[in-house]
């Protein structure tokens, strides 16, 4: 990057802020491909941080990573109704298995073989349900087998027309659990789990307070009895879903024949449950804490923690600070801190400080001649504060600072969240609430699909979750925010990605 482009400010238009922050953050690109990103290797390096961390957790939880085909038959994807029904307008289809020359010239000179047109289509996958629950009834014979537990790492795709680096393209990366279980009860145990594991992840790593709950009918998976979400405000208080996690009770089973002979020697269908995160977190992550100058990512994620800048004018200076730069970097990385030292020539240490704050290393030390003299070094956080530190003991001081930083990320976010939350809303205050900032609204909820439908329209908010009880009002509502009838849940209202 030679010269370094202005952000958009935040306040100006946050979309186009947000644009600007991925690309001069080097997270990803706009490729050729309409719908379809590149994810360059700082944001994948960002990405292969968030994966070591959950996939770890999976581990812990008992899960074991498989891989299913990319190509599920398009009759497989008709066996559950409601799952067809939900995916049938964004799929992505293989009708030929190979091209044919024309003899015309330019983007003419080939067509797809008309011999060659597959008997049965084949759907790129959107999610990988009935391929691998076509596989769960293969391997499953008896209650020995339960519970299956499996995870895969992959891509999918679900056709779109609009772009959205990282919040919305047509082939995404994610990681998608899958299990059987002998009874109900597990299931949901299961699906609740993994809705913590993710809760977990995305407070205690992506530093991103979010709410959970559950899904309304309208907004569940298609396919599954319930789903449960996580749900992260961003700084312009729109929700972002951060994770789904479903207890598809026993749809997929009776659609695939996934059946087990129980201890008694009764047949059975199985209960399972699945759950995924994807590439989408990274959006989350750099609309949660991101500033003006670029991305700011948590200490624990990010795929530098430290920079080290050496400042110098003599060529005796530079030989100086480099050396102890040099020594610096070496005591950081023993103490397990993913840290570079920018010794380039070619700028001056104010363009390598933009540049570097572009990127959201949390902490960069600053090594000039006379903090040499002085056995110290400066030291200045991504989210602002400057404060000398002694070389001696330096790698346990930078930890210290990092796991402070997290912690104060997290805070600041949990803070902004419920400033942009309001409780036991009226429908006049929940208008104006829409139509002005925005935020997240609980109020009653009657359960009605109609009243949903009328609020998205008029105001353009849903219902994000019916929130999980640390999170519901000390009062619960007794009425619906909307139609005035009595209220079966309270729910969390917003406009969202
Ligand atoms: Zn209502």
């Amino acid at each position: 990057m030679a010269q370094a482009q202005k952000i958009t400010p935040r306040a100006k238009d946050f979309s186009e802020w947000y644009n600007d922050v991925v690309m001069q953050a080097e997270l990803a690109d706009y490729s050729p491909v309409r719908g379809c990103m590149v994810i360059r290797p700082h944001g994948y390096r960002l990405w292969e941080l968030m994966q070591q961390a959950l996939d770890e957790m999976f581990k812990a939880t008992g899960h074991q990573n498989a891989y299913f085909p990319l190509f599920i038959p398009m009759s497989f994807l008709a066996k559950e109704a409601e799952h067809v029904e939900g995916f049938a307008k964004e799929v992505a289809l293989v009708t030929h298995t190979r091209l044919k020359a024309t003899g015309k010239a330019g983007a003419q000179a080939v067509m797809p073989d008309p011999e060659s047109a597959l008997e049965e289509p084949l759907v790129v996958r959107p999610t990988s349900e009935t391929i691998i629950y076509a596989m769960f009834a293969k391997w499953i014979q008896s209650y020995r087998d339960l519970p299956l537990l499996m995870n895969q790492w992959c891509n999918i795709v679900r056709w779109e027309f609009r772009t959205r680096l990282f919040l919305r393209t047509t082939e995404f990366l994610w990681q998608e659990g899958h299990t059987a279980h002998a009874t109900e009860a597990e299931a949901e145990a299961e699906a609740r789990q993994m809705l913590g594991v993710y809760r977990k992840f995305q407070e205690q790593w992506m530093a991103m307070p979010v709410l959970t709950g559950r899904k309304t009918e309208s907004e569940k998976f298609a396919g599954a009895l319930r789903t449960y979400a996580l749900e992260a405000l961003m700084q312009d208080n729109k929700a972002l879903q951060a994770g789904t996690s479903h207890n598809l009770g026993q749809n997929f089973a009776k659609a695939f024949n996934v059946q087990y002979q129980t201890a008694a020697g009764g047949l059975e269908y199985v209960w399972n449950t699945s759950w995924g995160v994807s590439t989408r977190m990274i959006g989350g992550l750099v609309m949660t804490h991101s500033d003006d100058n670029g991305l700011v990512c948590p200490p624990k994620l990010a795929p530098v923690q430290v920079v080290i800048v050496p400042i110098w004018k003599s060529e005796e200076e530079k030989s100086q600070v480099l050396g102890v730069g040099g020594k610096v970097k070496e005591e950081l990385a023993r103490a397990g801190v993913r840290v570079e030292l920018d010794a380039r020539d070619s700028l001056k240490p104010g363009a390598k400080y933009f540049e570097w704050e572009a990127k959201g290393v949390p902490l960069r030390l600053e090594i000039g001649p006379r903090d040499v003299a002085a056995g110290q070094v400066m030291t200045a956080r991504r989210t602002g504060g400057k404060a000398p530190a002694k070389l001696d003991g330096l790698g346990a001081a930078v930890r210290k600072t990092l796991d402070e930083i997290q912690a104060t990320l997290f805070q600041a976010a949990k803070d902004r969240r419920e400033t942009h939350s309001i409780r036991g809303v009226t429908k006049q205050q929940f208008l104006e609430f829409m139509k002005g900032v925005g935020g997240f609204a609980y109020g009653g909820f009657c359960g009605s699909p109609e009243c949903e439908a009328e609020v998205k329209q008029q105001t353009g908010a849903t219902v994000r979750v019916l929130p999980d009880p640390e999170f519901r009002s000390a009062e619960a509502p007794k009425t619906c925010l909307w139609c005035g009838k009595p209220s079966v849940a309270e729910a969390v209202w917003a406009q969202a990605y």
